[in-house]
């Protein structure tokens, strides 16, 4: 490894041994960037990858608050502000007992070369608690998202950071968190909130986003190999947002998705999930909140708990692994490869741990990283953003055309800042470097104090 490189990775390891998913996407962006960082000195001149691996800020905060029995819980609340050298910060707020401060800075670091790579005028952050809304009532959940608010409000503004949803925050809680933010605000603000509901400020096609996005960025892929998503048999983890729609456009573009899968198991359907299924699917986990075993009931096919046997043992030519950090290990991969998969999409943000990342790129697996596989949710929060600053709207179609744009950019960008490095195909490197190059010659435009 470069030295320059080395050493600002020891020195993230020192200053906080523990956070481990923070040290693993650090080392996947730093190793990627060494053509880029040995091409150009001005990199290291301007300390820029000791700037670029350190929060702007951090902010930590209690979260107390009463549960349906009178008894106050405490959480713990987060909100790190990566980087705003291309626009204000930007990024998700995710409710999960797993939620550190490590777990966050990792997010929040992808995100900052993620929003780069989108084309809009964004900066990178992330936040949440770690706070499990499983088993909670509406009521509860409403009371949290109103105190976790009485703090965050202070650190938010259309024009400061502007979060939006991930796991454990949709509809419902982004509607709580911009109901407290008015109240205590005394201020309409739109713009600082994404992903709310397209009555009161949301865009059309928000929702749909990030999974539409992570399955038009395959298709590109694809072309590049003379391939279309058409009768492809697909594997989709996870059965939350993103998941489900990666599954409706799967649908629409006349792929066969054979399974889906929440924490606890996967269901596997040899005659495909179709739209009457997916709606189903739609109900069970947005409104009744109930588990992906319930499917296999339901719909009589099997149902297998991932602590038995993984999904990604299934044969598919398509992987969108669309639930958390960490679920495609070096085993799994190998699987896929067995079983020739031809394209790997991360719907979720770093799903696959790096020996499965090489082992699809040893394989010639077209293989799409999360920040650029996955950027179509936070595209469309730029747009909505875009929207609420003309107090105007876009139509589904126009939001659509606009998102297919984007991931078409993002794709050719990746692809081609590959090819300029000699690495062709390989979009890790890619994607990273063309996300760096943009945020560091405007850290550099800017100054050094920033
Ligand atoms: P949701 O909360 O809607 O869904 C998450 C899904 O993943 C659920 O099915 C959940 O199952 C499953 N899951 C969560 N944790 C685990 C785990 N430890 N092991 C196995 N399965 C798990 O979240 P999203 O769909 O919004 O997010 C999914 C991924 O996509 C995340 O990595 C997120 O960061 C990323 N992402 C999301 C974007 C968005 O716009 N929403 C944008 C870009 C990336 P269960 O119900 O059992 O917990």
């Amino acid at each position: 490894m470069d030295k320059y490189i080395e050493s600002v990775y020891n020195s993230l390891i020192e200053k906080d041994p523990h956070q481990k998913v923070f040290h693993q996407a650090a080392l996947e962006v730093l190793e990627s960037l060494e053509p880029a960082i040995q091409k150009n000195s001005k990199y290291q001149e301007h300390s820029i990858l000791e700037r670029i691996t350190e929060p702007e800020r951090l902010i930590q905060f209690r979260i107390p608050w009463k549960n349906r029995d009178g008894k106050i819980q405490v959480n713990r609340g987060f909100r790190v502000q990566f980087n705003s050298a291309l626009g204000p910060y930007k990024g998700g707020l995710r409710f999960h007992p797993t939620v550190t401060q490590g777990v966050l800075k990792f997010l929040g670091f992808e995100q900052v070369f993620k929003n780069s790579l989108t084309t809009l005028p964004m900066g990178g952050g992330k936040g949440g608690s770690d706070f499990d809304p499983k088993g909670k009532t509406d009521a509860e959940v409403e009371i949290f998202c109103e105190s976790l608010m009485f703090e965050l409000y202070r650190h938010i503004g259309q024009f400061i950071d502007v979060p939006a949803g991930d796991i454990g925050v949709g509809g419902r809680e982004i509607g709580y968190l911009y109901g407290a933010f008015r109240k205590i605000t005394n201020n309409h603000g739109t713009g600082v909130f994404t992903g709310k509901g397209a009555g009161w400020g949301g865009s059309l096609i928000r929702p749909e986003a990030t999974g539409y996005g992570c399955v038009y960025f395959v298709q590109e892929m694809l072309k590049t190999r003379g391939e279309e998503m058409k009768d492809k048999t697909v594997v989709v983890s996870g059965s939350g947002n993103v998941a489900q729609y990666a599954t409706e456009k799967c649908i629409d573009l006349g792929a066969k998705v054979i399974a889906l899968s929440d924490s606890n198991g996967w269901i596997h359907d040899p005659d495909g999930i179709d739209r009457d299924k997916l709606a189903w699917v739609m109900d069970l986990k947005n409104v009744r909140r109930g588990r992906i075993k319930e499917y296999g009931e339901h719909f009589k096919v099997d149902y297998t708990e991932t602590a038995k046997a993984s999904p990604w043992s299934l044969k598919c030519d398509v992987a969108l692994p669309s639930a958390t950090q960490n679920e495609v290990d070096g085993k799994e991969a190998k699987m896929l490869v067995d079983n020739g998969v031809m394209a790997v999409g991360e719907g979720a943000n770093m799903p696959t741990v790096p020996e499965g990342v090489e082992i699809f790129l040893e394989a010639n697996v077209l293989f799409g990283p999360g920040k650029a596989a996955n950027a179509g949710g936070v595209s469309v929060s730029g747009l909505e953003m875009a929207q609420n600053s003309q107090r105007f709207f876009w139509t589904r179609e126009e939001v659509d055309a606009k998102l297919q744009q984007i991931m078409q950019a993002i794709h050719s960008n990746a692809y081609k800042t590959a090819e300029k490095f000699d690495k062709k195909s390989n979009y890790v490197i890619g994607a990273n470097i063309a996300g760096f190059l943009k945020v560091a010659d405007a850290m550099i435009a800017q100054g050094h104090r920033v």
